[in-house]
């Protein structure tokens, strides 16, 4: 098993039954199901397919459902046939609802003018075409725009707005349905597209509440204004994800590496998952191997510290899913062996932390003083282990858990083995089943030193003990 994450995404060219077991089989640890496309029963139908691959494959795969988010949309072209717009033309943009052509078009989001001032970017189709607003009649909902450069749009293709605020909710109406399927089903983690500040994820928070729902919750990075308040994002989540896809039409692509290593780091430091992703393998859409600069990609991703990398477009439409992520795994490998990964325990200590993380510390700190010898956590939430997770501790680490669905979350977590065992009442007997079970697999020979964390009272955030035992 690799210490870096590898999620894919699922779609058309690889949700059925076989497809998913490859990919299991690959190296696949999470599977993202993206609410942008598909239809809420057959994302139902799919988490079902995933379990239950997963359980005939006896492991346990996270599951990341993908919220599309404010994301805005053109109106609909005659035909749907794509249209042309020529540099240096203008084009009118409306509030109110037409058929889109080379001199007129419409969005999705009704007040969308209202939010526009002169000078301001418009990007059609992922930036495809790149407009200038020169003049907004608010009252009549027009703004005419310059086309700075030209290019093809179509019906419903996607708008971006760099910098601009817009007064459109963070979760739309869909978005709540959606969300509704994914908790339903006992996804552990939601991601939301298009976030702008913290505002956005205490939003889904409170939606989650709501629903009396426990996901965890990573925030998409893919607008300049996110990358701003990246701090205060951080604080409200417990993930962001790098969408380099929206992320580059917003910024240039010439910023993205040194904002890629920035974001990674601003996560690390706060103790926060991060993930990598979009167009990491793109040219195995097509071809059975990647070009040079896709693998030092995924490398270089890792070597930036990132938790988890990610496949979009390669498993879900391409024609190579599989391959796509055995070639992240076997790259995710070939790097870790390698003496440029950081392994040396982090210290994320901070005056004042709970009692749970001064534990996951000393632990840290402890395995590397015995030969970085395993930690074994025990965790109801799965807290304890994310907190460790994010330390680097030099050696390997299992996590003990009796909650299906700590262990599905944890699926996200750099560098821990899961384990999903019947918490006992007596304290004692568990600790030897958890040490009984990994020297029965062979993880630990008997007599080696192993770390346990655990709580006396199996109480979720209430790890309170560190002690060095014996394999038996
Ligand atoms: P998407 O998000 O695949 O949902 O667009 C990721 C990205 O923009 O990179
Ligand atoms: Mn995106």
């Amino acid at each position: 098993m690799n210490s870096t994450r590898t999620i894919a995404t699922l779609g058309p060219a690889s949700s059925d039954a076989r497809t998913i077991r490859a990919l299991i089989e690959a190296g696949v640890d999470i599977f993202r199901l993206n609410f942008s496309h598909g239809a809420r029963a057959e994302h139902a139908r799919t988490i079902e397919r995933i379990r239950a691959t997963a359980a005939a494959c006896r492991v346990r795969v996270g599951i990341l459902a993908d919220l599309q988010g404010p994301k805005i949309r053109t109106g609909r072209t005659p035909d749907d046939a794509p249209v042309k717009l020529e540099t240096g033309d203008t084009v009118r943009i409306l509030d109110r609802s037409v058929v889109c052509t080379a001199s007129e078009f419409c969005t999705d989001q009704p007040g969308l003018v209202a939010a526009l001032a002169p000078g301001q970017r418009v990007l059609l189709n992922d930036g495809a075409v790149g407009l200038r607003v020169e003049s907004v009649d608010t009252a009549a909902g027009v703004a005419l725009a310059r086309i700075e450069h030209g290019g093809v749009y179509a019906s419903r293709k996607g708008v971006n707005l760099p910098g601009t605020h817009l007064p459109i909710p963070s979760l739309t109406e869909k978005d709540r349905a959606d969300l509704a399927v994914a908790l339903d089903a006992g996804v552990p983690w939601i991601a939301l597209s298009f976030v702008r500040g913290a505002e956005d994820v205490r939003d889904l928070r409170r939606a989650i509440d709501a629903a009396g729902g426990s996901a965890r919750i990573v925030a998409k990075i893919e607008k300049p204004e996110a990358v701003e308040a990246i701090g205060d994002i951080l604080e409200a989540s417990d993930g962001i994800m790098v969408a380099r896809g929206d992320l580059g039409i917003e910024l240039s692509p010439h910023e993205l590496p040194v904002v890629q290593k920035h974001l990674v780091d601003a996560a690390n430091r706060r103790g926060r998952i991060a993930i990598v992703a979009t167009q990491m393998l793109e040219s195995m859409v097509e071809r059975p191997l990647p070009t040079r600069a896709e693998a030092a990609d995924v490398a270089n991703a890792i070597l930036d510290g990132a938790d988890a990398v990610m496949l979009s477009a390669e498993t879900s439409i391409g024609r190579y899913p599989v391959e796509a992520a055995a070639m992240m795994g076997r790259i995710a490998k070939a790097t870790e062996a390698s003496a440029f990964v950081d392994r040396a325990a982090r210290d994320l200590s901070v005056p004042g932390a709970r009692g749970a993380h001064a534990m996951c510390e000393a632990a840290a700190w402890a395995s590397r003083d015995l030969q970085a010898a395993p930690v074994a956590i025990l965790t109801l939430s799965g807290e304890t282990a994310f907190y460790f997770a994010k330390l680097r501790s030099p050696g390997p680490a299992y996590a003990f858990t009796p909650d299906a669905a700590t262990a599905e979350a944890l699926a996200l977590a750099w560098n821990i083995r899961t384990f999903e065992i019947p918490f006992e009442r007596d304290f004692l007997a568990l600790e030897e089943a958890a040490l009984r079970q990994l020297a029965g697999q062979g993880f630990v020979r008997s007599g080696d030193p192993v770390l346990l964390l655990s709580g006396r009272n199996p109480v979720p955030g209430e790890t309170n003990s560190l002690r060095v035992l014996l394999a038996p």
